[in-house]
């Protein structure tokens, strides 16, 4: 009998990443610090076919960034935590376990304690194009054949067209929050009728204040109950516990990175930003991301001690990023720290308040839920997403002020009708306020062809340069 194909070869997002993880590390242990110094025909010699295939197709920018000293260590982290997290989930499958994608604003340890296959749907199309070159263009053509028009999300319709490649498995449940947007909430169902996945929603107040919060809380009980129900997995309260504590861990680092940002110089690389936000979304699954957070943080640490900036000699332009970096453009944040001083502060994608959201209570099952609902109320894109512009002016204003930001950039993914309204009445507040000036230009998340990358570092070289 032809034995039965593991998921890991079987579907192709998790084959990459995980390949992927294997030649950013190897690229890293051969010990050269830029891409001159790799022995390149000698190291394609070596790799499995595979990842030999995929050697052309990683963008040399990228390769030229996790060689530097700077972000080494931290890049080695992060891969040993999503080839952990990708090596778990493909053993759940293989054991047959439901599949659940959840929406970006929840952390996966509540369906882990009840034993399901979590995935941030929005999740490996990031990794996918953070790496390789055009990385999701063709899933997310794919979704545009079915009739669905190019302005709506890339970040939902590249997982769209993962599923309807094979690239990922079938969902079983999709869990989604509504906030942040229309557009994923419609995305969401247009999935639940495509691949026949049950859609279960967490209603989520507009408003931000402790009414709000209590209504959420609720909305997330409902939803265990309604996932425990559709399943069949009941929560494990102490396998819950033991992701909630490693999620503790990883916070903690954290939010100690957000303290040693506010110093001057900057000790904290830029590019180690779009890895939080991946590390954000997989909080709690494994030791390997507490791993992740804590490298990151002990290097800063030590440059802070020393005084060592990450810009070198450059002047530095402490900069806020007031709604995210572009995925595709992974290496963009170390191009502008190394070329024109850019220090990549905070942004939109990665910003979550410590003084408010704080850590898991681990006492119950109860508390814990109440924790992790807290976290998403107030995650990136969860927070701000759907509410009052004050929420999100207040605080990037505050966040201008305590980190002594030079500048601001508003990289407006074009999906996100929402916040280009809020972006002109928080630039005007950041000059305002905080006598800052912001660039604003147009960008899309995971699709290259939007803003090619000629194009942005065009834009965003010539705001830099005035400021040099
Ligand atoms: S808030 Fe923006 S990035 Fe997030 S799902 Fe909606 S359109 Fe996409």
């Amino acid at each position: 009998m032809e034995a039965q194909q593991s998921s890991l070869t079987r579907y192709d997002h998790f084959r990459k990443v995980d390949a992927v993880c294997d030649l950013f590390q190897m690229a890293i242990a051969t010990g050269a610090s830029s891409p001159a110094d790799l022995d390149i025909p000698m190291l394609m010699g070596i790799l499995p076919e595979y990842h030999a295939s995929l050697v052309p197709q990683i963008y040399p920018e990228v390769i030229e960034a996790i060689l530097k000293p700077k972000n080494r260590a931290a890049t080695l982290a992060h891969m040993a935590a999503a080839k952990r997290y990708v090596a778990d989930l493909t053993a759940a499958l293989d054991r047959g376990q439901p599949v659940l994608y959840n929406f970006a604003v929840t952390t996966p340890e509540i369906f882990l304690a009840m034993d399901l296959v979590p995935l941030c749907y929005e999740l490996m199309p990031l990794y996918i194009a953070a790496a390789f070159v055009g990385g999701v263009d063709q899933d997310i053509d794919l979704t545009e054949d079915e009739g669905l028009p190019g302005h709506i999300c890339s970040a939902q319709k590249a997982p769209n067209g993962a599923l309807m490649s094979g690239k990922m498995p079938m969902p079983d449940i999709m869990v989604k929050t509504t906030v942040p947007c229309n557009s994923s909430n419609m995305m969401y169902q247009w999935a639940q009728q495509q691949f026949g996945a049950k859609v279960v929603v967490v209603d989520s107040p507009y408003y931000a204040n402790r009414r709000a919060f209590g209504y959420y809380v609720q909305e997330w009980k409902n939803m265990v109950r309604s996932v425990e129900q559709l399943t069949g997995h009941k929560l494990d309260e102490e396998r819950l516990r033991h992701h909630v504590q490693l999620g503790n861990e990883q916070l903690k680092y954290y939010y100690g990175l957000q303290e040693l940002r506010r110093r001057i110089p900057n000790p904290d690389p830029g590019m180690h930003r779009a890895l939080d936000v991946a590390g954000l979304y997989l909080c709690g699954a494994n030791q390997e991301m507490v791993e992740y957070s804590k490298t990151c943080y002990r290097e800063a640490r030590e440059r802070a001690d020393a005084g060592i900036a990450v810009v070198g000699d450059k002047k530095e332009i402490r900069t806020i990023w007031t709604w995210g970096s572009t995925p595709h453009m992974l290496y963009l944040p170390d191009w502008l720290e190394d070329r024109f001083g850019m220090s990549f502060l905070e942004c939109g994608l990665s910003y979550m308040p410590a003084e408010i959201v704080g850590y898991v209570d681990t006492t119950s099952v109860d508390s814990m839920i109440e924790g992790l609902a807290l976290r998403a109320f107030n995650m990136p894109m969860g927070r701000t997403g759907m509410t009052h512009a004050d929420l999100m002016i207040e605080d990037f204003v505050k966040v201008a002020k305590a980190y002594h930001a030079d500048a601001a950039v508003f990289s407006g993914h074009m999906a996100c009708k929402h916040s280009w309204a809020v972006a002109k009445m928080l630039g005007d507040a950041l000059q305002e306020r905080a006598g800052i000036p912001s660039f604003k230009w147009e960008t899309d998340l995971l699709d290259t062809r939007f803003t090619p990358h000629s194009s942005a570092k065009a834009q965003l070289g010539e705001f830099f340069e005035t400021l040099m």
